[in-house]
């Protein structure tokens, strides 16, 4: 069976680790976080960074950062991970779901305006398949209606949107490590914050509602109860890995684009003769190979080929179903209005398996098979 995902591994993972525990320094904010940050400060102009546990931490900080509540609306894709919705929903904030463009699973930014009230307090854009989202003309609305923007960029790692990095762009963003990512540290996340003034209360949230960062530096005596908080750091460990792994991003990035360009060119045939959807980059749009998939007509389509490859044993796996339909949202809300391209993402969209250690005769094999169905 050839599996949907196997975590890369740079060989140096170990050795860092080992570093960790010979600094003697395994708790969080420790020399490995700070090289991590500024590695990620530096190579892409983020403001401030901050290690989390996971993206999902990094959003729910980002929820505090808003103080987002119950009389806050806050617009959302419905094609998304649990994540993105979930650290706006512990908030008690009503979620409002903005539908899939037509072309692609982001979100249509033609059909944001709408659904702006007087309420709405932020628009959460989330760059599916590190395929950047329409940025000009989002930061474009936020700015017209003083609405905060948040990226999940879970996916975005090392994608541009023109020339800016992903994460760059918004208010706050959000960046995942978990071990699906280009970039891993098994669980791990990153909150990257663009916006000065969150900076300090930011760094009190993520060290348990306390100033003891500004202790550590030596700005403050003692460290003291300043605010709500929570646990949002990892340690020097999962902080060493990432390490490991940043030094190799340029080669991981190059290594994945060479698999999905083969994927690409390899099924084009297929779209040209109407069998089949590719992934459409827009041209303002960078690709970091975060994932390759391919969409089909129908559902039953989808549910066939997925069949096909699995009987040629190979693991391909669908995405997100439409957070508007799911159970918890329609038990809290009732009925929502009609996505119908999230629908149709969450019906259609196969993922392939992608990741540096797939062989070429993996690769080859795949494309065989899915040339085959057709
Ligand atoms: C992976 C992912 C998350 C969650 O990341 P964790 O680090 O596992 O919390 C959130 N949003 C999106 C879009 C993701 O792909």
């Amino acid at each position: 069976m050839i599996k949907f995902n196997k975590p890369y591994l740079t060989g140096r993972e170990g050795v860092f680790i080992q570093e960790a525990i010979e600094n003697n320094r395994l708790s969080g904010n420790g020399p490995f976080t700070a090289k991590c940050q500024n590695f990620f400060e530096q190579r892409y102009g983020f403001k401030k960074t901050l290690l989390t546990q996971s993206c999902t931490s990094a959003l729910e900080m980002a929820a505090l950062l808003m103080e987002c509540g119950p009389e806050d609306e806050i617009i959302i894709p419905s094609y998304t991970f649990v994540s993105t919705a979930n650290a706006f929903a512990l908030r008690g904030s009503k979620l409002v779901f903005a539908d899939s463009n037509p072309y692609n699973p982001n979100i249509d930014a033609e059909k944001i305006e709408p659904l702006i009230t007087s309420k709405t307090k932020a628009i959460v854009i989330v760059h599916y398949a590190g395929i950047s989202c329409d940025m000009g003309k989002i930061m474009e609305l936020a700015k017209a209606y003083n609405l905060f923007v948040i990226e999940d960029a879970a996916q975005g790692v090392d994608s541009f949107y023109r020339e800016r990095p992903l994460g760059s762009i918004g208010h706050l963003a959000a960046f995942s490590f978990h071990e699906t990512k280009n970039i891993i540290s098994g669980e791990g996340g990153m909150l990257a914050i663009n916006d000065e003034k969150f900076v300090k209360r930011a760094e009190i949230l993520w060290e348990k509602g306390t100033n003891r960062s500004a202790f550590f530096r030596g700005e403050v005596d003692k460290y003291n109860w300043i605010d709500v908080g929570s646990s949002f750091l990892p340690s020097e460990l999962t902080a060493a890995f990432l390490w490991a792994q940043l030094q190799e991003l340029d080669e991981i990035q190059s290594m994945r684009k060479v698999i999905w360009n083969f994927y690409f060119e390899s099924l084009l045939p297929l779209t040209q003769k109407g069998k089949l959807i590719l992934p459409v980059l827009p041209e303002f749009a960078s690709n970091n190979a975060h994932l390759f998939y391919v969409v089909t007509k129908s559902h039953e389509q989808y549910l066939a080929l997925v069949a096909h490859l699995k009987a040629n044993e190979i693991q391909a796996v669908f995405h997100y179903l439409s957070l508007h339909k799911s159970p918890y949202i329609v038990n809290k809300y009732g009925v929502q209005p009609e996505l119908p391209m999230s629908d149709f993402f969450g019906s259609n969209l196969l993922r392939l398996p992608l990741y540096p250690s797939l062989t070429h005769n993996q690769q080859q094999k795949i494309v065989r098979s899915v040339l085959s169905f057709f």
